[in-house]
């Protein structure tokens, strides 16, 4: 009897996760940070944080530990129910220590952390671009995840939040962020441990509507390109630098840093100095993403391409990749309802919308683009304006994404015959 509640019980439970998965299609996923208020913490909270950071390093380290004992110790079949763990001390002698501020959940959390991380690393090691496929015992952890709303975390109020392990409420910073949205569904948390203090992530979906501004007048359509040497840059023309220079505080910090003893304790406080400086970087280019996105999502429709801006971390670009803003820039896009995503196969840099003529020729070097039509602009220009006339002619999100080359160019052909601007040439130069 009871075997038979207990699948029915899963069975319950794996359908309210499918309606959730479903319900959450549906919806805009977003990540909101507070702040913990450390002057208003209470000394046994303060203990508490500090200790689950620490549990997190010692059962990580045990875990890793307890695998290289045996290789038939694979983390699948770690128990997690077990809290009785050992640690290292200095002189690498095994202490007995108790998980206890740690959740379950966490620790479940802290594993699979754990095996995704092996997945890339094996990933990783079969391209060759990485030697080592272990994972390497941890200094510190700095982030602790929590599962499940109501149970592991709570949203009190406007001001307070409770974490599973943490005695009593938190006050924090920042919830008003997406306290008053309507309709918001708040998931799973992060806790994290930073140079500037400690944080809380919430992963919150919205509803589409709700993020939508009101369709007013019509908006003006935009192309944005995020080209590397120039930040990026508008159908209108209009070049936008997106840097955050690294400070020379930073440069200090870390030459300060680069003199320390390696073991000593002024070495800890000098890590903890740089890292407060690349947080204050990270705010700096979150701010400045933010202003960008509002500014060009308040007065326009935004139309962009999805590409991979990880290749350009190679090669001699990667300095301007390291100080600009324009990951962030274009992740906020994509999730933004203003935003139109043109896919990867649109031809938006070698297509010439007037005569039809496609330019493989053009490289990444050549920034201007020519065409026997007479048509010759700076590159970069070209392509959002031929993002804006792609999105006018082709569908976006339908069947168009998957066309193949040949049959992306039969398309766009017709598209310009039957507006009436004949092709002055024949097409053979197309399947060069
Ligand atoms: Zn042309």
């Amino acid at each position: 009897m009871d075997e038979e509640r207990r699948l029915a019980k899963n069975k319950l439970i794996s359908l309210s996760k499918k309606e959730t998965l479903l319900r959450h299609e549906n919806m805009v996923t977003k990540t909101y940070e507070v702040k913990i208020q450390e002057n208003k913490l209470r000394k046994r909270q303060r203990e508490d944080i500090e200790r689950i950071f620490l549990e997190a390093k010692w059962y990580k380290n045990y875990i890793l530990n307890w695998m290289n004992e045996s290789k038939d110790n694979k983390l699948s079949k770690f128990n997690t129910k077990q809290t009785e763990i050992t640690k290292k001390d200095k002189d690498m002698n095994d202490v007995a220590v108790e998980i206890k501020r740690l959740p379950a959940q966490s620790r479940q959390c802290l594993i699979s952390r754990m095996v995704a991380n092996l997945r890339t690393m094996a990933a990783l090691r079969k391209r060759g671009l990485q030697k080592s496929g272990k994972l390497k015992f941890s200094k510190e952890e700095t982030a602790i995840d929590y599962k499940q709303i109501g149970n592991s975390h709570k949203i009190i109020n406007k001001k307070r939040i409770r974490l599973q392990g943490i005695k009593g409420d938190l006050l924090v910073n920042g919830l008003e962020q997406f306290y008053n949205i309507p309709g918001v569904e708040v998931a799973n948390a992060r806790l994290l441990h930073r140079a500037t203090g400690y944080f809380v992530q919430f992963v919150c979906f919205l509803p589409k509507a709700c993020s939508q501004e009101q369709p007013g007048e019509e908006k003006k359509i935009v192309g944005v390109d995020f080209g590397c040497s120039t930040a990026f840059t508008l159908s209108t023309g209009e070049k936008i630098q997106a840097t955050v220079p690294e400070s020379e505080r930073l440069k200090r910090v870390q030459r300060d840093l680069s003199r320390k003893q390696k073991g000593s304790k002024n070495r800890v406080r000098a890590v903890w100095k740089v890292r407060k400086e690349h947080q204050k970087i990270t705010n700096r280019k979150n701010d400045m993403a933010n202003k960008i996105v509002r500014n060009l999502t308040k007065n326009y429709l935004v139309i962009i391409q999805d590409e991979q801006l990880a290749s350009w971390h190679k090669g001699n670009h990667s300095k301007a990749v390291q100080y600009g803003v324009l990951g962030r820039v274009k992740a906020k896009l994509k999730q933004h309802s203003n935003v139109i995503v043109l896919p990867k196969n649109y031809p938006t840099t070698k297509l010439c919308t007037k005569c039809g003529r496609w330019h493989d020729e053009l490289k990444l070097w050549n920034r201007t683009f020519k065409c026997q039509c007479g048509v010759e602009e700076d590159r970069d220009v070209h392509a959002t304006q031929n993002m804006i006339w792609l999105y006018e002619h082709l569908k976006v999100g339908t069947e168009h994404t998957k066309l193949t080359r040949v049959e992306m160019e039969s398309l766009v052909k017709g598209i310009i015959h039957s507006n009436g601007q004949t092709p002055s040439v024949k097409h053979e130069a197309a399947s060069l």
